[in-house]
């Protein structure tokens, strides 16, 4: 079978073997991932016509009692200068973000012990109560059942837990040995079963990362059924033990983006800050890969060189009404335009 063969029952289908699967994950020429694009893009369209969603990123807090091994804000990195925003900051970053369109917010954050679930459910109301009609999207980490439970009940209405890579000998050569693959899975079922819109998701080009570890990601996402996927490249950052790695690869990020929205027509895809961090068009080429939303940060200037989860991350010296001015022009080139709308899964646009 080749390529496009396969490219084209899983723009019919949904879905391929296996063993087709790992096929489009090995070598492609330009002009078949072009073809796939295209067929994403085709898909992409025909659920979300030329709009694009927004979700207003707030990073919170870079704090984190966690010390994954890519991630620069973990515990041990003592480089950084660490920082938390108060209600009243949050709730100004969300008055900033309504006005300019935003109606959904992400609140995410490393897993600071010091926001505890009465703290967090007394944030997520105040919100909810001050802009009845925004969504609020919680990326705060794991968390027992019962507190996700919580969140919800005071008004939470997604979550996005990247679940980093479904393989358990890769998970434990990302992670130290607190952490495991099995309890992040768990948080992720448990989420569903609550009743948020649930995302979940890869870094591309992880250290270890081979495209055996993808093809099973795709099968345990077949499983999940997420209604949001987050992928990015893997960037290194300076002070992790993966600062020596490479940065993951924007064509192949490119290509598993298409892979995915042929795979999940109506999943929530950003086109990531990480993508725009390699290359200057990455959020562009990510929407035209079948990509559906952009995450613009609405952190506080002050605070954005802090939240460095890998190194060179963009946009961290405008403040939002730049950053959104200059998105709107950059998706606008490309034929799409930018919603002012909550955009949950399965909305339908009339
Ligand atoms: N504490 C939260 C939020 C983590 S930051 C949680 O555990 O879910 C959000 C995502 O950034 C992570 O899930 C990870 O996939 C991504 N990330 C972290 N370090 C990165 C790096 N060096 N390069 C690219 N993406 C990274």
């Amino acid at each position: 079978m080749n390529n496009r063969e396969i490219i084209d029952r899983l723009y019919k289908n949904t879905t391929v073997e296996p063993e087709e699967f790992r096929q489009l994950l090995g070598d492609m020429d330009a002009d078949t991932q072009e073809y796939l694009s295209e067929k994403a893009r085709k898909v992409s369209r025909r659920i979300f016509g030329n709009r694009i969603y927004l979700r207003g990123l707030i990073e919170f807090t870079n704090y984190c009692k966690n010390d994954c091994f890519y991630c620069g804000i973990r515990r041990s990195n003592q480089q950084v200068e660490r920082y938390h925003l108060s209600k009243e900051e949050i709730l100004s970053c969300c008055k900033t973000g309504y006005d300019l369109g935003f109606r959904t917010f992400v609140l995410q954050g490393g897993e600071d012990l010091s926001f505890s679930d009465e703290i967090l459910c007394d944030l997520i109301y105040h919100i909810k109560k001050q802009f009845p009609e925004c969504a609020i999207t919680l990326s705060i980490g794991e968390k027992s059942k019962e507190s996700y439970q919580r969140y919800f009940e005071a008004g939470a209405d997604r979550y996005l837990l990247r679940h980093e890579t479904a393989n358990e000998e890769h998970y434990r050569k990302l992670h130290p040995k607190e952490m495991s693959l099995v309890n992040r899975k768990h948080c992720l079922f448990h989420l569903k079963e609550i009743g948020y819109q649930v995302g979940c998701g890869i870094m591309v080009g992880s250290p270890y990362q081979t495209k055996e570890t993808i093809l099973e990601d795709l099968l345990f996402m077949k499983e999940l059924k997420p209604h949001m996927i987050g992928i990015g490249p893997f960037i290194t950052q300076k002070n992790t033990i993966f600062a020596e790695f490479q940065n993951g690869s924007v064509e192949f990020t490119l290509r598993l983006l298409s892979i995915l929205r042929l795979m999940f027509p109506q999943v929530l895809l950003p086109a990531t800050t990480a993508l725009g961090t390699l290359d200057p068009m990455g959020r562009e080429k990510g929407i035209l890969a079948g990509a559906n939303v952009l995450m613009p940060n609405l952190s506080p200037i002050k605070v954005r060189e802090k939240y460095t989860l890998y190194d060179n991350k963009i946009c961290t010296g405008e403040e939002a009404a730049e950053c959104n001015q200059c998105l709107q022009e950059r998706i606008k080139k490309i034929g799409y335009t930018i919603v002012k709308v909550r955009g949950d899964y399965g909305e339908i646009y009339k």
